[in-house]
């Protein structure tokens, strides 16, 4: 139609221009000549359109090639603010490192380390979407052992409390795990995670927790989807393990080095600093809160002749002993008990009227009296003396209370041994 347009625009001042040769020679009725302008007239017609048709076409081809460039154009414009945005996302993730280490380094409790751990893996890797778990690797049998667990979804179960077998491939290649489709991955058998776990894993990333070649656990991203997670992800994945393992080794180290400080190596019991620690806080809290406290102090009897009877190692296994009696007497009892010297133990009694303190002192004397060590077929035994003081009754500080419970025990090595003696 715009073509027709044009071709009559350009014809108009042409038959315009021709139209008084026409007439001209229309009225000299010379037919020849008349002709011959028609044929004139007809050439130039050619001629002009012929010329207007070569320009249409040549401003179309390079309409064409132009809307060709653009399109590519689009195209790479589309492509670089799609590689901006990973880029973007790329940048935010990396920048957030900084923030990991400090999150995850804040605290030096396993338990806050593994749900910081967690936590930062499913918000920065997975979006929050489909399910975080974090296994710890129980080393006495080679075990993992669900720790810390994130989900978007808040009822669901996770039932494989020691993995399924993408956690055991994990585990035995100790290398990073990267599944796109769960369910066309030739290298696992698809009906055993199915069979396991009613949950849906259509997409994984999963990656060990190392440092310095020891496997710590494993930290598992998994969502319901295919194609859900990216070798991208799964490095950041990595990343986010690296820093892990070292915060759970150093957290593991302190927890060691904090039992080192506070247990008994012998009997498990608490030492005598952390006692004295807690009996402080518990004396403040008490008169605080006005209630009382009862410390009992115990002491074995002529533990040196028998030590000197049947050796060091037996009376080694009597203070075990006697460590498991006390345990026994007061479970359920709210107590902190310590190995206060060589043969002496400390028991601390919070809240607990003294009436009540000397009938469980009495009930664990006689148990201990009572029980049998066989050594080399020979019955042997121990007793104890207890002390009993109060606070605030016999005593205004921890210090003076010890002071006063140890002086009872002194009272009750007095009298006799064996025995529980109040102040
Ligand atoms: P008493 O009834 O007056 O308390 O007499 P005793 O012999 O228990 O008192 P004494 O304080 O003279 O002896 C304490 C003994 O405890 C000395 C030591 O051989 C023994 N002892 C201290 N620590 C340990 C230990 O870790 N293992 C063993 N087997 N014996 C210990
Ligand atoms: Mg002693
Ligand atoms: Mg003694």
């Amino acid at each position: 139609m715009l073509k027709t347009f044009a071709s009559l625009i350009i014809l108009f001042p042409v038959l315009y221009l021709f139209l008084p040769v026409y007439l001209t020679v229309f009225l000299l009725r010379k037919p020849l000549l008349l002709l011959f302008f028609c044929l004139a007239n007809a050439a130039v017609i050619f001629y002009l359109s012929n010329r207007h048709s070569r320009r249409a076409r040549g401003l179309k081809s390079e309409t064409d090639s132009l809307q060709e460039k653009l399109n590519l154009l689009k195209d790479e414009n589309f492509k670089e603010q799609k590689s901006n945005l990973y880029l973007q996302e790329k940048i935010s993730r990396y920048q957030s490192l900084k923030k990991i280490v400090e999150e995850i380094n804040k605290d030096m409790n396993l338990d806050t380390v593994a749900g910081s751990i967690s936590s930062i893996a499913f918000s920065l890797v997975a979006n929050n979407k489909g399910s975080c778990l974090l296994y710890l690797l129980d080393q006495d049998h080679q075990r993992l052992n669900l720790f810390k667990a994130r989900k978007e979804e808040r009822g669901l179960v996770i039932k494989e409390k020691e993995g399924d077998i993408f956690d055991a491939w994990v585990l035995r290649h100790s290398s990073a795990l990267l599944i796109e489709d769960a369910n066309n991955d030739f290298r696992f058998d698809l009906e055993r995670p199915k069979s396991l776990d009613l949950r849906q894993v259509g997409s994984l990333a999963s990656a060990p927790l190392v440092n310095e070649n020891k496997f710590h656990g494993i930290l598992r991203l998994d969502h319901p989807k295919p194609y859900y997670y990216t070798q991208d992800d799964l490095r950041f994945l990595l990343k986010i393990c690296e820093l892990g393992a070292l915060a759970i080794e150093n957290s593991k180290l302190f927890k060691a080095v904090h039992d080192l400080a506070t247990h008994d190596e012998l009997t498990g019991l608490f030492t005598k600093g952390y006692l004295c620690e807690q009996l402080k806080e518990e004396c403040l809290r008490a008169a605080r809160h006005h209630h009382p406290i009862q410390l009992l102090m115990l002491d074995i009897d002529l533990f040196k002749s028998y030590n000197d009877k049947f050796g060091h190692t037996a009376g080694d296994l009597v203070l075990k002993k006697i460590s498991r009696d006390i345990a026994g007497a007061l479970k359920g009892v709210h107590s902190f008990t310590a190995r206060f010297g060589g043969e002496e133990f400390c028991v601390i009694l919070p809240g607990m009227e003294k009436e009540k303190a000397r009938l469980i002192a009495e009930r664990l004397r006689e148990k201990i009296a009572e029980g049998k060590i066989i050594l080399r077929r020979q019955e042997t035994g121990v007793s104890v003396s207890i002390g009993l003081a109060g606070f605030p009754g016999d005593a205004s500080s921890f210090e003076e209370l010890i002071q006063k419970a140890d002086r009872a025990m002194y009272e009750a090595k007095k009298n006799g041994r064996n025995r529980v003696c109040p102040l």
